[in-house]
């Protein structure tokens, strides 16, 4: 069945052509800004590659990517909602906290700030929804399944956008393109992502209501993607006016206050509107107690988080889980019908606590590994445990720490081929593609007010069949486009 869903793609073309198509793909790449950092890093910075991508758009079922689309505002109330229930994230947070550093960690600036009082209601999210194909057996149509869904750092909005419009390019400037009938440039969905990030944060900062406040993004030092983060930076600039200053969480300890009047955050002497994080994600983020610190000074503050720390928490993976246990998701969403197809959209979740469903969960993740995934709390790529490598890992864990994973099945999409470019050198393969939505939310001051409830455009990554991991960053996936049949 899945080796034949796709139809016959990428079309057939010498190997000469294919050569001039990959050197148009690398030039337009670093004319227009599709580039990283090489791997290694080079003290003065002035080095730079084109970004890894597919030499062609993949094909891409045009109703299931309408189908995420429009899910997309849904799924940022759903997650808003449960950002604001406290019964919930405590329920659903505190036995992961028991052996779990990270999120006890962020759970303990949570308390603190709920206990102080918030004193910025307004909230900004810019997620990501990723979703894989699946067709069930007998059937000829495919549906989405969720992956996750991200509140935090959703990355490659810049570079997704761009990758869009190389592919346009060319489909334009060459005729081998033209030797496959799916090639055509209607079939190339259009995608605002390049703006509706820097959109939602200038809005953001439009309510924060001081103009002469300036945006500060998180960040790591040594960013290979930076330039996906530039692009936000020039938009913001360029179109609002808004000046952006990157720090690292080190350096808001060091330089960062709070007006003990206002609460506003203040550094290098500027008030901040927006914190927005590229960084905060993950554990090595938080090497000492000076990145916490930073952390729950910025929580503290006036300025909007993209995202609070309450954001960050239900976008774990736990909650995910406990969404898909019956019932819960359709506390949250009322009108049945949304209920019903965001649902639609879960993959089996399972926990791995003391509960009887953790213990039964437990015996089918050792029975039969191979038709599961095995996740943690984490972010960023390349914690996931797959497949036959979950028994091993399991049996190792006590009741308490099996508790701060959870069990999902494995999503099996239909396979395609395409040609994928990375460091120079192209590589051909059967393939598999993930499709990324962004949303963008903000929610008011009152309980709930909606300011902003939007799509903001997509993102395709592509990986090698064999390769259980997605990331682009982490050097998995490459960024790709749909070419939607
Ligand atoms: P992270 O937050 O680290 O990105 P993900 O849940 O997205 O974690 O998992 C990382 C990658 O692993 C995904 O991009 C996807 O390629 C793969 N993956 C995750 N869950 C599944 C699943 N249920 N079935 C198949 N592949 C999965
Ligand atoms: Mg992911
Ligand atoms: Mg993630």
């Amino acid at each position: 069945m899945s080796e034949t869903f796709f139809p016959k793609y990428p079309p057939n073309i010498s190997d000469e052509n294919l050569q001039s198509l990959k050197n148009l793909a690398i030039d337009w790449s670093l004319s227009h800004g599709l580039i990283i950092r090489p791997p290694t890093y080079v003290s003065n910075n002035s080095f730079v590659m084109h970004a890894p991508v597919s030499l062609f758009p993949s094909p891409f079922p045009r109703k299931t990517y309408e189908e995420a689309i429009e899910l997309q505002p849904m799924f940022n109330l759903l997650f808003h909602k449960l950002s604001q229930d406290s019964e919930f994230i405590t329920q659903v947070v505190e036995e992961i906290t028991k052996v779990d550093d990270f999120v006890d960690n962020l759970y303990k600036i949570y308390l603190k700030v709920k206990e102080e009082g918030i004193v910025q209601p307004i909230s900004l999210g810019l997620h990501r929804s990723d979703y894989l194909l699946q067709v069930p057996p007998d059937a000829t149509e495919a549906n989405i399944l969720q992956v996750e869904f991200n509140t935090i750092s959703s990355s490659f909005s810049s570079l997704s956008y761009l990758t869009g419009e190389l592919h346009r390019y060319l489909l334009k400037a060459t005729e081998y393109y033209n030797s496959s009938e799916l090639l055509k440039s209607d079939s190339l969905p259009l995608n605002d992502s390049m703006t509706s990030i820097p959109k939602g944060i200038a809005k953001a900062h439009e309510l924060y209501g001081s103009p002469n406040a300036v945006v500060m993004m998180v960040v790591i030092d040594e960013e290979r993607n930076i330039f996906d983060q530039k692009w936000i930076e020039y938009d913001l600039l360029n179109n609002n006016n808004i000046h952006i200053i990157r720090k690292t969480l080190k350096e808001i300890n060091e330089q960062g206050k709070l007006d003990p009047n206002t609460k506003a955050l203040v550094i290098d002497d500027k008030e901040v509107s927006v914190t927005y994080f590229r960084s905060g994600y993950s554990p090595e983020q938080h090497p000492t107690k000076k990145e916490w610190d930073a952390r729950l000074l910025i929580e503290r503050s006036k300025s909007i988080k993209c995202p609070s720390v309450s954001y960050q928490l239900v976008g774990a993976k736990k909650v995910q889980q406990v969404l898909a246990i019956p019932g819960v998701l359709e506390k949250y969403v009322t009108d049945p019908t949304d209920a019903k197809r965001l649902r639609a959209s879960f993959a089996g979740l399972y926990p791995l606590d003391s509960s009887p469903e953790g213990e039964a969960a437990v015996k089918l993740a050792l029975g039969n590994p191979e038709y599961y995934v095995m996740k943690p709390q984490r972010e960023g790529g390349g914690n996931n445990i797959y497949a036959n490598d979950i028994p091993s890992v399991l049996s190792k864990l006590s009741v308490s720490e099996r508790s701060s994973y959870i069990l999902m099945d494995l999503i099996q999409p239909p396979l395609m081929k395409n040609i994928i470019l990375r460091q120079g050198e192209l590589v051909e393969g059967e393939m598999i593609s993930e499709l990324g939505i962004y949303g963008i939310f903000i929610g008011g001051k009152g309980k709930d007010e909606v300011i902003i409830n939007e799509i903001g455009g997509h993102l395709l990554r592509t990986k090698g069949r064999k390769t259980n991991e997605g990331g682009v960053a982490t050097g998995y996936a490459v960024i790709d486009s749909p070419l939607l049949i």
